[in-house]
């Protein structure tokens, strides 16, 4: 089959969130499993872009508004990333340096879903399926339908993999006036709420929608950002299909931005040496159990809450345990993180910053991490952690109840609580306290979890079985 994957992000060229580490991963396995993969997204520029070599394969331009557009596809040339990597700079729209955060953001998303599709339209031969990611890409559904202009695609099956739906891209419906000519009897789906917004649009017209995990699909049933009721009338072509990782990126043996390598034979070593040099970095005594924190300082990771739970939590056990965090977000959580360093000097350090190799380095060294998480699609940091024998600690839902077992369980490996809590919170850090004075019992869940297998050979068999369910 020949597959094209849509996105804003892929690892390693553009990287927010999750959705970079999917997109670079995901389209390597199903091309190791002999099918023909092209990944296509903007050209950000980023220093991927100034550090390989790339071949213009098509230039044009789409009329947007009152005014012409031109843009490039180029084509990254040894397919190092192991899949065909296609990027489309849009004069005036991507050449900036963030994937988001930028006033017309609605735009940038659309005039890129127009010119692949202009693109598109000139290939001798369709691909099998167009698989779009997020709301960004979600109006390529709609549009291969619904434009006449794009006539010639309009057999080509859509599939839709919706990683978070609190983001939905909703914008004024006067933005379908840059479409091409379309079918306007069809308006109702693009709308949702009076708005054009492209993740309900990508759940009406998809062949199939997906989500991230199976318990992150049952609860959007009932709880999805006000789409709730939309996504769970298209039950019958929604499923949920867990994300794997990277285990050629992700793999402690080799890792380059690790300080010292290990593998299942010497891993209480490796711990120990790794957790040594970053207790050495942040002045942290390595006796005491390292809890670390990964990831964008936003309510759906429960940040707001981590001020105040590790005041009481640092209360409640001195000089019992250190934390360092990493993340940015919210400039007023990132402002009392910082608080926490008067009272808690010696214990406590954040780095607010994206650092992908501290990152690997806290994955490897630390003894626990934390995800209070309000909200986890699927959640990938659990799945590093496990893979750097880091336990786990998570709040049950989305992807994290499905990927992590309390250690009170048959077979378990980690520590889960249930509410995303200040209360919570504090408790299960007492119980990791605990737990980690048992260094046997540690052992024992470490070796677990050398034997958990969340690599993406599975999960990217499952999508090319759903693929065929539409070919
Ligand atoms: P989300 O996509 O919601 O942010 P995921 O758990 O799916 O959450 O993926 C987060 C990814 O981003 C992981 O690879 C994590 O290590 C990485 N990450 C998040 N924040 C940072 C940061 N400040 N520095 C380095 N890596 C980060």
């Amino acid at each position: 089959m020949e597959i094209i994957h849509l996105s804003a992000e892929c690892y390693p060229v553009a990287k927010v969130g999750g959705l970079a580490d999917v997109v670079g991963s995901l389209p390597k396995y199903q091309q190791k499993l002999g099918h023909h993969i092209k990944v296509v997204m903007p050209m950000h520029q980023t220093s991927f872009l100034f550090q390989h070599q790339w071949d213009t394969v098509y230039q044009n331009s789409i009329p947007f508004f009152n005014r012409e557009v031109n843009f490039t596809v180029i084509k990254e040339q040894k397919n190092i990333l192991g899949f065909e990597l296609h990027c489309i700079q849009v004069e005036g729209f991507f050449d900036r340096t963030n994937v988001y955060g930028y006033e017309d953001d609605s735009d940038r998303y659309l005039v890129f879903q127009l010119s692949f599709l202009k693109w598109l339209s000139t290939w001798k031969n369709n691909p099998d399926i167009i698989h779009v990611h997020d709301y960004h890409t979600g109006l390529i559904p709609f549009l291969i339908r619904n434009c006449y202009e794009y006539t010639s695609l309009v057999n080509i099956k859509t599939v839709l993999t919706i990683h978070n739906a609190q983001y939905q891209g909703w914008m004024p419906l006067t933005k379908s006036d840059a479409f091409p000519p379309w079918e306007k009897w069809n308006k109702g789906l693009l709308e949702w709420d009076y708005q054009l917004n492209p993740l309900a649009c990508a759940v009406k017209c998809a062949d199939r929608v997906t989500t991230v995990s199976p318990s992150y699909m049952q609860e959007l049933f009932s709880k999805a950002n006000g789409i709730e009721y939309l996504i769970s009338s298209e039950k019958q072509k929604c499923s949920g299909i867990i994300n794997g990782i990277d285990y050629a990126v992700w793999n402690p043996a080799i890792d380059p931005l690790i300080q010292f390598n290990f593998d299942e034979n010497n891993f209480e070593k490796g711990k120990e040496l790794n957790k040594k040099y970053l207790c050495n970095e942040f002045g942290f005594e390595e006796k005491l159990p390292l809890f670390i924190f990964i990831g964008r300082l936003v309510g759906e990771k429960s940040a707001d809450l981590l001020p105040e739970a590790l005041r009481i939590a640092f209360e409640k056990y001195p000089a019992q345990f250190n934390f360092l965090m990493l993340g940015n977000g919210n400039p007023a959580i990132e402002k009392e993180l910082m608080g926490i360093k008067e009272h808690s000097f010696d214990y406590y350090h954040s780095k607010l910053e994206y650092n992908e190799q501290l990152s690997h380095q806290m994955y490897a060294g630390a003894d626990f991490l934390l995800m209070p998480s309000r909200v986890e699609p699927c959640g990938l940091n659990q799945m590093y952690a496990l893979r750097y024998q880091t336990i786990p600690i998570v709040r049950s839902t989305g992807g994290l109840k499905d990927t992590v077992v309390d250690f009170g369980e048959k077979n378990g490996y980690g520590i889960c609580f249930n509410e995303a809590s200040v209360h919570d919170i504090v408790y299960s850090i007492g119980r990791a306290i605990d737990l980690y004075h048992d260094s046997s019992k540690v052992n024992i869940l470490r070796k677990k979890m050398i034997t958990i297998n969340n690599s993406w050979e599975k999960s990217a068999n499952d999508y090319l079985l759903l693929y065929k369910t539409i070919s």
